[in-house]
């Protein structure tokens, strides 16, 4: 297929924007927050400034906090009710509007490549539980052991049984854009902190947690899955950013929709076709960092 319509011949200026997560508790281990997003910033940029796609990108930068225990995606997983691991991720590129995410499965250290791998084989966008283990099994995406993805402070948190206003945070989520103006988004999560066996959240479901459309701009959304699932969080903001003059005015009047229609709380990254980049949350803390080439350094504003 052709490249949209609307998209000019010029070559893009790379952008990435990472987020890990609305309501992290920003007592607890800022710098640690900081280092992580700024690694898996780095993570995607490699890929970016050495004219890599924007769909490599996103996927490296969110393997890399899959991997960070201190986040809820991959290792560091909260637990379900029942002190299980059930992960939700979904990676989209906007070009095509291909897409793949996978919900509510265990054993698997990086659910971003899962879902990306549902993206190349073309035929389905989401896969659940067995059925996404099986599929895994035959793309040759590795199982891990349970106990390799629950960490010392999830099993105290799940023993804690933390009240609802502190299941959200550590969510992590990637927007890139290419030199060749291809944007890609992408999101991971454990979910929320004591949910059901079988949930699925919107982390899972591309138009909520995931949205990307390369004549527009992509999005991650972090925060109460349901709340977000209800306002259709992600393709709503894509639209306002559409409409709007400034990323950041999307960015702030998508999560106003999220509080008053949805009634619920988080944020979310965005980024347009120029490379602008917008972000905000209604939760005290949402560990967000941008790289483009007029940086120097990751910028890291929290
Ligand atoms: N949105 C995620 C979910 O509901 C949780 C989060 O972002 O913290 O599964």
């Amino acid at each position: 297929m052709p490249p949209p319509a609307d998209r000019a011949p010029a070559t893009r200026v790379p952008t990435i924007i990472v987020h890990g997560g609305a309501g992290a508790d920003p007592s607890d281990g800022r710098d640690e927050l900081r280092q992580g997003v700024r690694a898996a910033t780095v993570a995607g940029w490699r890929v970016l400034s050495a004219g890599g796609a924007a769909l490599d990108a996103v996927e490296s930068a969110v393997r890399t906090l899959e991997d960070h225990p201190r986040f809820n995606a991959g290792r560091g997983s909260v637990l379900t009710r029942d002190g299980t691991v059930e992960m939700d991720a979904s990676i989209m590129e906007g070009d095509h509007l291909q897409c793949g995410a996978v919900a509510a499965v265990p054993r698997i250290a990086n659910p971003i490549t899962l879902a990306r791998r549902l993206l190349e084989a073309r035929r389905h966008v989401l896969l659940v539980g067995d059925g996404a283990l099986a599929f895994a099994r035959s793309v040759g995406v590795p199982e891990c052991d349970t106990a390799s993805l629950v960490t010392d402070r999830q099993q105290r948190r799940h023993a804690e049984v933390a009240p609802r206003s502190a299941t959200l945070g550590g969510t992590v989520g990637a927007v890139a854009l290419d030199r060749s103006g291809t944007i890609a988004a992408a999101t991971s999560t454990g979910g929320t902190i004591g949910k059901l066996p079988g949930r699925v959240g919107d982390s899972a479901l591309i138009g909520c947690g995931t949205y990307a459309e390369s004549s527009i701009g992509g999005v991650s959304c972090t925060g109460d899955g349901e709340a977000i699932i209800r306002v259709v969080l992600g393709h709503r903001a894509l639209y306002f950013l559409k409409d709007a003059a400034d990323p950041e005015y999307a960015a702030k009047i998508a999560v106003d929709l999220l509080v008053e229609e949805g009634r619920g709380h988080g944020g979310l990254i965005l980024l347009d076709w120029r490379g602008r980049t917008g972000y905000a949350c209604s939760t005290p803390l949402m560990p967000v960092t941008i790289m483009s080439p007029a940086l120097a350094e990751p910028r890291t504003p929290f």
